[in-house]
């Protein structure tokens, strides 16, 4: 099966600002200090870390809106590196930010659906197509006509995503899409992202700090200080207590009960990752 996306390596810091008179030169840092991962077609992956640890520095990589100083990346099988592939590489690997207000760039949900395929000169005849068929996705036919402005932060968050479905991507990196929604526009955004990776076999990077949404993907990446310091299946990752501490993070409610009752010298089995299998080890 093929990689969608295979970092190797990858390193990048930021230009340190100039300096001003008296004031003492800071270090070069690196926001990405040797990424390596690889994600396989139809993959569900998130990417754990503290704020600042580099996610959406690696994520602006993937949709090559920052270059690798060091090390390679390729996206849907495409050098990163090279010039001529951007727009390749951005039409395939789409992206959905914290802000959907950011990304809205129409004032009626249609048309602003429609504005990635047109920028990529898709016959006017499939541009309609494309949007009917994005918007029922994320679950928005009926809006077609409506004022994106208007729409509570979930069904603004899942037209941006139409926007970027419309393109027909292969990979969708979602950098924190619902950190600035409400529990039911979070809901929604998250049934919408598990829905185009089951049944419409898009690869996804969800970057997040909510461990419960951490916990529906294939596998985990944990970055600290622009490195992955741990992988694996979510149970997996979430049962390294040392680790998960040393990032910064907590584990899922059910886990940290867990890690509790661990430490108190009762072992309740395999590690919990949902508050049902914590209350099956309970009752065993
Ligand atoms: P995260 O998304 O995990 O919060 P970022 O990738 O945004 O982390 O940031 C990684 C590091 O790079 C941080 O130290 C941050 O301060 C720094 N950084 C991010 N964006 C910029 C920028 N535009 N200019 C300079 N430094 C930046
Ligand atoms: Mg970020």
């Amino acid at each position: 099966m093929q990689n969608m996306i295979e970092a190797k390596n990858l390193r990048y810091a930021y230009p340190v600002p100039e300096r001003a008179e008296g004031e003492e030169t800071k270090p070069l840092k690196y926001a990405l200090d040797g990424v390596t991962l690889s994600v396989k077609q139809g993959e569900f992956v998130a990417v754990l870390g503290h704020n600042g640890s580099g996610k959406s520095t690696f994520a602006k990589h993937i949709n090559v809106l920052l270059r690798a100083q060091e090390g390679s990346l390729f996206v849907v099988g495409l050098d990163a590196e090279s010039e001529d592939n951007i727009w390749d590489i951005r039409s395939h690997a789409g992206m959905v930010f914290q802000n959907p207000d950011n990304q809205i760039v129409s004032t009626i949900v249609e048309e602003d659906v429609a504005f990635g395929p047109e920028n990529l000169g898709v016959p006017q005849k499939e541009i309609v197509e494309r949007v009917y068929e994005a918007l029922g996705a994320v679950n928005m036919r009926g809006f077609e006509k409506r004022a994106p402005h208007m729409l509570s932060g979930g069904q603004k968050q899942r037209i941006a995503i139409a926007g970027v479905l419309a393109m027909h991507p292969d990979v969708i990196v979602f950098d924190e899409p619902t950190a600035m929604l409400d529990p039911q526009g979070r809901g929604e955004v998250m049934d919408t992202i598990r829905f185009l990776n089951k049944e419409q076999g898009k690869t996804v990077v969800l970057i997040t700090h909510y461990m419960e949404e951490a916990s529906e993907a294939d596998r985990v990446f944990v970055m600290t200080d622009g490195k992955i310091t741990d992988e694996g299946t979510p149970r997996e990752v979430f049962s390294h207590k040392e680790k998960l501490d040393a990032a910064g993070l907590l584990p899922p409610l059910a886990t940290q009960v867990y890690h509790e009752l661990k430490e108190k010298g009762i072992d309740i089995g395999d590690c919990p990752v949902t508050l049902e299998e914590l209350v099956d080890g309970l009752c065993r």
